[in-house]
C-alpha cells in the first residue's frame, strides 16, 4: 500500500547514502581539518555507530534463546526436529559447495590475477582448520552461562533445543515456563523494534566513519578481483537464489527478494550475520511467513554455518592469488577448496571479516601462500558488507524452502505486500 510516510527501508536507503556521500566528503576534508576526524569520524560517528552494533548485538543472545526454546516446544515430536535439522544442515552445505563452485568457474573464465605482480611484504597467519570430530565436540557447551557470555551460537542452539525439548516433556512445569518464554520473547521483539526505528541514524553514523576512512585508491589496483566478487555476489543473490526458490517451492521469488531488504541493508551496513540475526528473523517470521518453530531454529543456524557470499569471496580470492603467485591448481586443489571452505563455514561466526580467517584456512590446505590475503585486505571491507547481504539472503532462502516443505509457512503472509512491520 502506498502510504504518505516514508518506509522504514527508505529510511535506511536514506541514512546510508547520506552517511555514505558524508563519509567521501569528511575523507576529502580530513587532511585539512584535523577537527573533522578528531570530533566526527573518531568522535560522534563512532561512538553512535559502536552503541548502534552494540545494542544489537546485545539481542542476539536473549533472542536466539528465547525464541528457539519456543521453537522447539511448538514443533513438540523429536523425530521433525531431526528431519528439519537434517535438511537445513544438508541445504546449507549445499547451496555454500554451490556458491563456491560458482565463483572458481568465474574467476577462471576471467582470470582476475592474469597479468599482475603484486609483491608484498605484509604477511597473515593462518588459523589451524579445526577438525570435523573437534567442531561436533565444541558444539556442546560445558556451561551454558559461558556460551550465552561469548555468543557462541552453536552451543547457544544446541542448548536452547535441549531445553525446548525438555520443556514439553514435564508437563504442567513446562506449560507455565512457556508461557513466561512468550512473554520475553513479546518484550524482546519490541526492543528489536524499537532498534529498527532508530537504525537509519545508526546506519548513516557508521557509514559516514567508514567511508571516511576508507582506502579507494588500493581498490584501483584491484580492479579486476573487486569487480568479480561483487558481479558474483550480485548474481548469486539475485538468479541463483531466486531461481532455487522458485524450482524447490514455487513461491514468487520477486516478493522473497523485496520483503529481504531490510535484513540486507541492516547485512550490509553491519558486515555481521550474527548482529543482523534480530532482523534476519524478524524478515522471516513476519514478512516471509514462516513459523517460528522452523525460523527460530534455521536463522540462528544459518548466521553461524550458512556463508555463500563469504565462500563466494574465498573462490575467487583462491585463484586471485594463485594467479598472482603463478602458482598452478588441479582439479583436486580445487575439489579442496570447494570442501574446505563449504566446512570451514561450520562453526565459525559471522562477524566482520571472519571470511579472511576462513580463507587463509583454505589457501593452506591447497599450498598457497596465506601472505596473498595481504594483497585484498584493503578492499575487503565493501566486500564483506556486500557478501553478508548475500549470506543473511542466503539463510532467508533455505528458511522458507523448510518452512515451505514443512508445511510451516503461511503464504498469505508470505505473498501480502503489507506483512511488513516495518510499516506498522
Ligand atoms: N561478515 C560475514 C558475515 O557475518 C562473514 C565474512 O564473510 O567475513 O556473514
Amino acid at each position: 500500500m502506498a502510504s504518505k510516510k516514508l518506509s522504514l527501508t527508505h529510511k535506511i536507503v536514506i541514512g546510508m547514502v547520506s552517511g555514505i556521500l558524508l563519509g567521501v566528503v569528511l575523507q576529502l576534508t580530513i587532511a585539512d581539518h584535523p577537527w573533522v576526524d578528531a570530533f566526527l569520524v573518531n568522535g560522534l560517528f563512532t561512538v553512535v555507530g559502536e552503541i548502534f552494533i552494540s545494542s544489537l548485538m546485545m539481542l542476539v543472545v536473549p533472542l536466539v534463546f528465547v525464541s528457539l526454546v519456543l521453537g522447539t516446544s511448538a514443533l513438540s515430536d523429536p523425530a521433525k526436529l531431526g528431519r528439519l535439522g537434517g535438511k537445513a544442515i544438508a541445504l546449507y552445505l549445499f547451496t555454500t559447495a554451490v556458491a563456491i563452485s560458482f565463483a572458481i568457474g568465474a574467476a577462471l573464465l576471467v582470470q582476475p590475477g592474469e597479468g599482475m605482480d603484486l609483491s608484498t611484504d605484509a604477511s597473515f597467519d593462518a588459523e589451524e582448520a579445526p577438525s570435523f570430530g573437534q567442531v561436533l565436540i565444541d558444539m556442546v557447551p560445558r556451561n551454558p552461562i559461558d556460551a550465552m557470555a561469548e555468543g557462541n551460537m552453536l552451543q547457544i542452539i544446541v542448548f536452547a533445543l535441549l531445553f525446548g525439548i525438555a520443556l514439553t516433556l514435564v508437563g504442567k512445569p513446562g506449560e507455565r515456563l512457556k508461557n513466561v518464554f512468550e512473554d520475553f520473547n513479546s518484550v524482546i521483539m519490541k526492543l528489536v523494534m524499537i532498534l529498527m526505528s532508530v537504525a537509519p541514524y545508526g546506519v548513516f553514523a557508521l557509514m559516514s566513519r567508514l567511508f571516511a576512512d576508507m582506502g579507494f585508491a588500493t581498490i584501483g589496483s584491484l580492479a579486476k578481483y573487486f569487480v568479480l566478487v561483487l558481479v558474483v555476489l550480485i548474481v548469486h543473490a539475485l538468479v541463483t537464489y531466486p531461481t532455487m526458490l522458485k524450482l524447490l517451492t514455487g513461491l514468487n521469488p520477486m516478493i522473497f527478494l523485496r520483503k529481504l531488504r531490510n535484513a540486507q541493508l541492516f547485512g550490509f551496513s553491519t558486515a555481521s550475520s550474527n548482529a543482523t540475526i534480530p532482523i534476519t528473523l524478524e524478515t522471516a517470521t513476519r514478512k516471509l511467513g514462516v513459523s517460528n518453530s522452523v525460523s527460530s531454529f534455521t536463522v540462528p543456524l544459518g548466521a553461524t554455518i550458512n556463508m555463500d557470499g563469504t565462500a563466494i569471496m574465498q573462490g575467487v580470492a583462491t585463484v586471485f592469488i594463485a594467479q598472482v603467485y603463478g602458482i598452478d591448481l588441479t582439479m583436486v586443489d580445487y575439489l579442496t577448496v570447494i570442501a574446505t571452505a563449504t566446512l570451514a563455514s561450520v562453526g565459525t561466526a559471522g562477524v566482520p571479516g571472519v571470511g579472511l580467517i576462513m580463507l587463509a584456512m583454505v589457501l593452506q590446505q591447497v599450498g598457497l601462500p596465506v601472505e596473498g590475503i595481504a594483497l585484498i585486505i584493503g578492499v575487503d571491507r565493501l566486500l564483506d558488507m556486500t557478501r553478508t547481504a548475500v549470506n543473511i539472503t542466503g539463510d532467508c532462502m533455505v528458511t522458507t524452502i523448510i518452512g515451505k516443505s514443512e508445511g510451516q509457512l503461511d503464504e498469505q503472509v508470505y505473498n501480502n505486500p503489507d506483512a511488513d512491520i516495518s510499516n506498522e
